[in-house]
């Protein structure tokens, strides 16, 4: 049974990378039926914030990745750090160092002239200090031998135990360092399984060294590839949105930011899934090791693929807060028709909402491009169509396709030429549904307005 955890520093909302992390830890502990777990990382106590910590939960929690215990927060936890320090200072692991400041900076430019990698020189290790107001505890860590990480993506990598240096546990203020707290946590949480970003990598040797002298259980790693924009730098604003948020608000479904986020980095025969699915395929070995690069156009694809896969009351149910947000309510004529009619016509929620507007509003103007390519020419086709439209008694759009067909064999003209300037007509732009059918959801009246406001526009 593997225990993962997601261990977020809370000093930003939730970021789609961070979404990614949390997801492998989640799916790879489900694998073996065992435990997913959050751990708040707030040491850092001048940027960490509650809101960002509730920001990050509720949202894994609203993408189905909820943690099977209570979330712990490191900044409630001093107590259990200082005993796991007393206890490496008995075994004599940890020391007392005074080192100032200015002692580490002539250290530092010592090392440099010499070609030297900077870093602490363990001068204090044998001193027997006290610990004082100046004082900061340090890990005695092995001077000689390899540290070896078996990284189940990376395979071995193998660190010089002299090149890692005498890391500090306890500020001089007594405040455990970052190192520490993660090492004694997952610990303390009972973590088999350290999924997080390639970012951590060099940090794990440390760590391992921490968790040697203080007699823990070794722990499997695996560290994930980063999350790289177009242009191979990592993925920020600039790029794209990066904040889960984001990506709900632009009317993407649960089930979409789950499948997209699990194909950076991974890989699949069956690209489309859902999260059971996905707990049956995925295997952590397979995560590719370069990184990923994030494309909004694979997002999208995803999103219409989910999207086709959802019955009519399950995609009524999701557009529903996005139809809200339009103004548009369930109890408006052809409400639910219109969606069907609509729900092909974008890739995400919110466009599909926004395009249903014509069918419930008054037109703000038509599409400049479709005005030129197709309105203008077609004066004698629109009032054409717009006589022979008024003389149908059953308003349905078998009878309207057969007076489409009617207008086109009268001009002799192709499909394009008689139903664009249409669509333009009806819903300002030439993206809609069938023509017979759009139509028949706006009824005989609203639809001959229409096409009479467009032949009044042409003239
Ligand atoms: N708090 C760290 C971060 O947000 C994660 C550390 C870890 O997963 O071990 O990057």
């Amino acid at each position: 049974m593997k225990v993962t955890r997601f261990a977020p520093s809370p000093t930003g909302n939730l970021h789609i990378g961070g979404v990614r992390t949390a997801l492998f830890n989640y799916v790879f502990s489900k694998q073996s039926g065992g435990l997913f777990l959050i751990r708040v990382e707030d040491t850092d106590r001048e940027r960490s914030k509650r809101e960002y910590e509730e920001d990050i939960i509720s949202g894994l929690e609203w993408l189905g990745i909820s943690p099977d215990k209570t979330p712990i927060r490191q900044s409630e936890r001093y107590d259990i750090y200082q005993r796991a320090a007393e206890r490496l200072i008995s075994s004599g692991n940890a020391y007392w160092c005074d080192c100032s400041p200015e002692d580490l900076e002539e250290m530092r430019k010592e090392q440099a002239a010499l070609g030297k990698k900077p870093m602490y020189d363990g001068r204090s290790r044998d001193l027997g200090l006290k610990k004082s107001e100046n004082t900061v505890l340090r890990l005695a860590t092995p001077l000689e031998g390899e540290t070896i990480v078996n990284d189940l993506i990376r395979g071995e990598i193998i660190f010089s135990n002299s090149e890692l240096d005498d890391l500090i546990l306890l500020r001089s203020d007594g405040t455990p360092t970052y190192h520490f707290c993660n090492v004694v946590d997952d610990y303390d949480q009972g973590v088999t399984t350290v999924i997080r970003g390639e970012d951590h990598i060099s940090n794990t040797p440390r760590q391992i060294h921490i968790q040697k002298a203080l007699d823990y259980p070794e722990l499997e790693y695996a560290h994930l590839p980063l999350v790289l924009g177009e242009d191979k730098k990592r993925l920020s604003k600039r790029h794209a949105a990066t904040s889960l948020n984001a990506y709900k608000e632009m009317g993407f479904t649960k089930e979409t930011i789950i499948n997209a986020l699990a194909l950076l980095g991974w890989s699949t025969e069956n690209e489309i899934f859902l999260m059971d699915e996905l707990i049956e395929s995925f295997k952590l070995q397979n995560v590719q090791k370069a990184a990923a690069v994030f494309d909004l156009k694979r997002f999208n694809w995803v999103s219409s693929q989910q999207l086709a896969k959802l019955n009519d009351e399950a995609f009524f149910d999701v557009i529903k807060p996005f139809m809200k947000d339009e103004g548009i309510n369930e109890d408006s004529t052809n409400y639910k028709k219109i969606i069907l009619a609509m729900r092909t016509s974008k890739t995400n929620l919110k466009d599909i909402a926004h395009a249903t507007r014509p069918f419930f509003f008054e037109l703000d103007g038509y599409d400049e491009k479709g005005v030129s390519k197709f309105l203008n020419e077609s004066l004698e086709t629109l009032n054409f169509a717009h006589e022979l439209l008024s003389k149908i008694t059953e308003w349905n759009e078998t009878e309207l396709d057969i007076a489409l067909i009617n207008v086109r064999d009268y001009f002799n003209l192709p499909i394009p030429k008689v139903n664009q300037p249409m669509r333009i007509a009806l819903v300002g732009s030439t993206v809609s549904p069938s023509l017979g059918l759009t139509l028949e959801l706006f009824g005989k009246e609203k639809s001959l307005e229409r096409i009479k406001k467009a032949i009044e526009f042409i003239g």
